[in-house]
């Protein structure tokens, strides 16, 4: 069982699931507890497992995405200056997101 809820990231919407520790672990494995799937715009956490640390890294992982970089080879210099415009334009978000997710997952029956 999981519920699941929008959330727009730079224009883009965004599922976000919460899903039981065994739901996770069976649709996405045991060897994590939050994933990121560019390709259908979702994030996936294992609510057993849900910690501020994991849920701003996984939103990392989609602002990312957004920065429409999936085309470009980039030097690790150059992924150094998206991560960081990434924080300095969407640091607020981040903490705003990881706050609603939490949020979500005391609101919702899993
Ligand atoms: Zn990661």
């Amino acid at each position: 069982m999981s519920n699941h809820f929008k959330l727009s990231i730079k224009g883009s919407d965004w599922t976000i699931r919460l899903l039981t520790g065994p739901a996770y672990n069976k649709k996405y494995g045991a060897d994590s507890g939050a994933i990121t799937l560019p390709g259908s715009k979702t994030i996936a956490f294992n609510k057993s497992m849900l910690h501020p640390g994991y849920i701003r890294h996984e939103l990392l992982h989609a602002l990312f995405e957004e920065s429409n970089t999936e085309s470009a080879t980039l030097t690790p210099i150059q992924v150094e200056e998206v991560c960081a415009s990434i924080i300095q334009n969407h640091w607020h978000n981040i903490n705003m997101w990881t706050e609603y997710i939490i949020d979500q997952s005391y609101n919702k029956e899993v």
